[in-house]
């Protein structure tokens, strides 16, 4: 008794571990660290899952079979009928309309608890019992001597529990704290930004969530807390973005109507109204002295590399390196193949740099990168290496830039801080734009180069599946390619059903097509064999490219007008786009093939998705849809902070709101340091530590 009137007596603040509250041991301190509350400022943003609300009490008379009611009466009787099977324990209520009998099954507990004279408040479902209503096993609590109000018994929010700590008593141990909010929470905002934007006090915010007096006012404060959330997530973004743009420097290039055409001559075809727009906004961005930070999206084979290489080339012209970096070699020799395309009889001087590349060869090459007699480097993740150096890097492409992720990002910054162009050819829906790679500016190609054809998508199954074969036999005739995607290289267990490559490649080369040339690609092949057989294939010596997701990325090849994906359920949404965007590169009709056979409503709305939409945007934002934010990008590892209340997609109204302010909050005061942002910087602080240096920027 004594240890638990000294916890009371503790000044309690945000950062207390949990351990100090009354009530919390160190056997349920354990079980709130599993549930990830470690400090009193934690379990204050432990927010309910559901909310319950004080039901409004109708007299006995008004009781209707069938429906849930709550009473207020008087306890005129009680019995405890041990004999019976099970137990019951029985009480008479009645109020000045009637009597009701209520039953509640093993309730031996209740002797003693429940008496004559008591005046009770009971919750549940109406039944009628020989004529007369009936509660059975009904919440209810006794009114003149509990300790708790109404609204806290029969109200307030559901929490997520854990079996050693139930949400009953999660709520108990919050009900204290919440007295103390005054002293804990601090506002965030002036009165008269909260009028203008209807956001309530973040006191009030706190106390409603756990403990909503109605719906209206939960609502309100789950719309503040979700603002909340969103705009120091905002905040953390806006401070990323600044710091690059206004902390580090970068080569202001110069530009010319002479360079711009000398540029524009490398490309056997004139850039879409799309390429052209997106190229002003870069080089409007390489001609300042702060570094370049942005998103090119667009969807496969809309022009996106071209726009690179325009970039690569603008530096060039300024006498500065470029590095071009993508994810898998496939890729950057695609690159590469691409660029020499363009830049047959160029002096620009270039390089693939690939993993297979050691020893001499490589000591030298990068002596020559380092002394600046290369212009532009292509690589992959080997171009992070220490041992890569740049004499005057001005210009980072990084491919498919969801692949690397912010980390790296940085960390090839960290060189020098060249201007960065991030691509990326699985769009991006508006909301993660906005938040996984909010600091960055964005461009668009939303067309793609004319002359392109929409590819057919069917969804094949096992009835039709011959069918498909000859259709694609007579096209194969025709000098046409196919690849045939398998969700695996090797099946782990026989029967298993999902299918390999290595089996489906043999069925395919002996049985199906044994007529025509039928190789297999996959990723733990020798990095020789794969540029080999890629290379092949580009020339047309094979005929159908039995593979995994390798060719995911990049691969260009236009002949290859037949896209075949084996067990298609097996993959996500944005894979099946990005594989059917390796065909309907060329004039010739395209053909995808889903071939799957699935019970998964999930499976098949993706599969159905697929064959009716070929917009890349739209396909990204059925695929958020489907998924979930939650799984599409954790914020962790984008450096931001978790999402506990606000959902990016359902609260996108809110999210632009919060964007927009905390941007504008970063131009008037970029260090956060006028006393009247005192507390959102310490807000701030306490969500992000200083994952984003703000201690470096006071
Ligand atoms: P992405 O990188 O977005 O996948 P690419 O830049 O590789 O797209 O372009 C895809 C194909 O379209 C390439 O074969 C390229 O030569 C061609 N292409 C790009 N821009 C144009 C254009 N403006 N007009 C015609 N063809 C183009
Ligand atoms: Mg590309």
């Amino acid at each position: 008794m004594g240890k638990t009137t000294e916890k009371q007596q503790v000044k309690i603040d945000l950062s207390m571990p949990v351990r100090y509250l009354k009530g919390v041991g160190p056997a349920r301190a354990t079980a709130f660290a599993q549930l990830g509350v470690r400090t009193v400022g934690d379990l204050l943003e432990y927010f309910p899952r559901d909310w319950n609300f004080v039901p409004e009490a109708i007299k006995i008379g008004q009781m209707q079979e069938g429906f849930s009611a709550t009473i207020v009466g008087l306890v005129e009787s009680v019995d405890y009928q041990s004999f019976r099977q099970p137990a019951i324990f029985e009480a008479a209520l009645a109020d000045d309309t009637g009597m009701c009998r209520i039953v509640w099954f093993h309730g031996g507990y209740l002797r003693g608890q429940l008496k004559p004279g008591q005046v009770i408040m009971a919750s549940g479902k109406v039944s009628l019992y020989k004529h007369q209503v009936q509660m059975t096993n009904p919440k209810f609590m006794v009114l003149e001597q509990g300790c708790l109000e109404p609204a806290e018994y029969f109200g307030g929010g559901v929490y997520p529990a854990l079996a050693r700590l139930s949400g009953r008593q999660i709520k108990r141990i919050i009900r204290p704290v919440l007295d103390n909010l005054s002293e804990l929470v601090d506002e965030l905002y002036d009165e008269d930004f909260r009028k203008r934007t209807n956001l309530i006090g973040r006191t009030d915010a706190f106390a409603w969530i756990h403990l909503p007096p109605d719906e209206g006012k939960l609502a309100l404060a789950k719309r503040r807390l979700k603002y909340d959330e969103l705009f120091l997530m905002q905040l953390g973004l806006a401070l990323r973005r600044y710091k690059c743009k206004h902390f580090s420097a970068a080569a202001a290039m110069n530009y010319t109507n002479q360079i711009d055409s000398r540029i524009r001559k490398r490309f056997p075809f004139l850039l879409t109204g799309d390429q052209d727009n997106c190229i002003s906004e870069i080089v409007a961005d390489m001609q300042k002295s702060e570094p370049m930070n942005r998103l090119l999206q667009g969807d496969v084979g809309s022009g996106k590399t071209v726009v690179a290489l325009y970039a690569a080339l603008l530096a060039v012209a300024n006498k500065r390196q470029a590095a071009i970096m993508a994810p898998t070699e496939i890729l950057t020799d695609q690159h590469f193949i691409s660029m020499e395309r363009y830049l047959k009889n160029s002096k620009v001087r270039r390089v693939l740099i690939t993993g297979g590349l050691t020893g001499k060869k490589r000591k030298e090459l990068l002596g020559q990168i380092r002394n600046g007699r290369i212009d532009i480097v292509v690589g992959t993740v080997a171009l992070l290496e220490k041992d890569v150096k740049f004499a005057n890097l001005g210009l980072v492409v990084i491919d498919e830039q969801h692949k690397f992720g912010v980390h790296q990002r940085l960390k090839l910054r960290k060189q020098a801080t060249p201007h960065c162009l991030v691509m990326t050819a699985t769009p991006i829906p508006r909301t993660l734009a906005m938040t996984a790679f909010g600091d960055l500016d964005v461009s668009i190609i939303k067309h793609s180069p004319p002359g392109r054809v929409t590819v057919i998508t069917r969804w094949i199954d096992s009835h039709n599946r011959q069918k498909a074969y000859e259709f694609i036999r007579e096209r194969l005739k025709a000098k046409k390619q196919a690849y045939f995607v398998y969700p695996r290289i090797t099946s782990v267990e026989e029967n298993s059903t999902i299918k390999a490559a290595t089996d489906g490649w043999k069925n395919l080369a002996k049985k199906v097509f044994p007529e025509f040339t039928v190789e297999l690609l996959h990723g733990r092949m020798p990095s020789p064999q794969k540029g080999r057989i890629m290379a092949e294939f580009r020339k047309g010596r094979i005929d159908v490219l039995v593979t995994t997701i390798v060719v995911e990325v990049g691969v260009d090849v236009p002949k290859a007008t037949i896209m075949v994906i084996e067990g298609a359920d097996r993959f996500g949404l944005a894979q099946l786009h990005q594989l059917r965007g390796r065909i309907g590169r060329g004039e010739d009709k395209s053909y995808c093939f889903l071939f799957a056979e699935t019970e998964s409503e999930v499976a098949k709305n993706r599969l159905e998705v697929m064959t009716r939409c070929n917009d890349g945007f739209e396909i990204a934002e059925c695929d958020l849809r489907l998924r979930g934010p939650g799984e599409l990008f954790s914020t962790r590892q984008h450096g931001l902070p978790d999402l506990k209340i606000a959902n990016i997609l359902d609260d996108y109204e809110l999210l632009v709101l919060a964007r927009k302010n905390a941007f504008e909050l970063v131009l008037r005061d970029p260090a956060l340091t006028g006393p009247e942002h005192k507390n959102i910087r310490r807000a701030l602080l306490a969500k992000l530590g200083d994952s984003l240096g703000l201690a470096d920027v006071a």
